[in-house]
């Protein structure tokens, strides 16, 4: 959701003139996006807005912008700007379409000699209705791309600051999406990824007949030659017309990002996620009856508040159970106004290294394993990036990251068709055939 954000905030920036550049030292203008889901994507944008105060101390004209879900939460933007002074302005998630005015503003204060004025806070979610259908997207990750269909979330997992943050769950028009992915396979894009926090739910607060299902389906009927992935899906919305879509279509990609989050009832139930655990593994099954060659990932998180030895335990059979191909796993850290974070029993810092490093020994293993049974067959792959001078890389139907040896660089945006020869852990190294 961020880096596609980020590509707005630089098609906006690129009407004011602002052009990229990799040395930091050289720019006349930061932008940090931050996010708060996790307090370690906190400490590290603090740590870069600290880096840069060496920064405007050799360039007074240097402007400093902070945007993102972190300065959504109450009081954040103020409580940041006292910490850091030299910071020119503070932009919330919904005011992106403000970003020109509001930079301009700071410009005309700088040339009218206004260096100390305090930075303005524009934070509101008062525009958090629309979707900004005329942004100057600047995409930089072609041959892929990001589309958003919903935003906001109205689940309230309760560890979870997103539904605070970023407002309550919005389907975009499906009439946009379409034109939006049409506009992209126009010009030559070949993968779309749809993207909401729970794209499951598209269409829910629309009053109409469209489902995810549909929409995906129309999105992938184009006459190109693509794929559409999505992100991200909420077990308890995840319906039997979007599974049968997914295994009829083939320009849909067999991959699902399907968060368990923990393998105990109890700790889901005081999660809010609105599944058990059973009704999971029944999910999984049916995708694999009926999606031959799926890939299913997670999210796992361990350390919950009240999470004991046996819960933890159980999250690991869930694992050895399901054999995820692969898994985003994460300690559990207590977000200010969530309610998990006032919970009893708050899990110590060591319990919480302990479990999650058994945890990620354990799925390493499972996703090495599941590797193996690559090996020696042929995979359609969509090349998407140079890794270093003849190493490049791309994904196949199915999600898997492959990485290969060619010599010339208008493969990227190719299918090629790749047999995987050896894997180094879990990930998968092949050649062209
Ligand atoms: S579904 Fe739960 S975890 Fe995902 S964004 Fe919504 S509240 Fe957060």
């Amino acid at each position: 959701m961020n880096i596609s954000d980020s590509e707005t905030i630089a098609g906006y920036l690129a009407t004011m003139n602002y052009e990229r550049t990799n040395i930091v030292e050289e720019a006349d203008f930061i932008f940090f996006h931050t996010c708060c889901v996790r307090d370690s994507a906190e400490n590290k944008i603090i740590g870069r807005i600290g880096e840069t105060i060496r920064l405007k101390e050799k360039n007074k004209d240097l402007i400093i912008v902070v945007s993102g879900c972190m300065m959504q939460q109450p009081g954040a933007a103020e409580l940041l700007l006292n910490k850091f002074p030299h910071i020119d302005l503070m932009i919330g998630t919904s005011n992106l379409n403000s970003i020109q005015y509001l930079v301009e503003q700071v410009i005309i204060n700088k040339l009218n000699n206004l260096k100390y004025q305090k930075a303005q806070i524009k934070c509101f979610n008062e525009s958090n209705s629309n979707f900004d259908e005329d942004a100057p997207i600047l995409r930089s990750s072609w041959p892929n791309s990001w589309v958003s269909i919903t935003k906001g979330c109205n689940n309230f997992c309760t560890y979870c600051i997103v539904p605070y943050v970023r407002g309550p769950e919005i389907s975009r028009h499906p009439e946009n999406i379409l034109n939006e992915v049409h506009n992209l396979l126009k010009n030559n894009y070949k993968e779309i990824t749809l993207l909401g926090q729970n794209v499951n739910s598209y269409g829910n607060d629309l009053k109409s007949e469209w489902t995810f299902a549909k929409l995906i389906e129309i999105a992938s009927n184009f006459e190109y030659n693509y794929r559409v992935r999505f992100m991200t899906s909420h077990p308890k919305d995840l319906s039997q017309e979007l599974i049968e879509t997914i295994a009829i279509n083939k320009r849909i990609s067999k991959h699902i990002h399907l968060p368990i989050q923990a393998g105990s009832d109890k700790v889901l139930n005081l999660m809010n996620r609105k599944y058990s655990v059973e009704k999971y593994i029944k999910l999984i099954n049916n995708i694999r009856n009926l999606i031959p060659g799926v890939s299913i990932t997670t999210d796992i998180m361990v350390g919950f508040p009240g999470e004991t030895e046996e819960d933890f335990l159980e999250t690991m059979n869930i694992v050895k159970q399901v054999q995820f191909h692969n898994a985003y796993m994460f300690i559990y850290s207590p977000r200010k106004g969530t309610p998990a974070a006032k919970m009893p029993n708050q899990i110590s810092s060591l319990e919480k290294k302990d479990r999650i490093s058994r945890l990620i020994k354990l799925q390493n293993k499972i996703s090495c394993e599941i590797s193996k049974e690559y090996l020696n067959s042929t995979y359609e792959v969509l090349v998407d990036n140079i890794i270093s001078d003849d190493i490049y890389c791309g994904r196949t139907d199915n999600g898997r990251l492959v990485k290969f040896k060619a010599q010339d660089s208008n493969i990227i945006g190719s299918f090629v068709n790749i047999k995987i020869k050896y894997n180094k852990g879990s990930s998968l190294w092949g050649e062209i055939i």
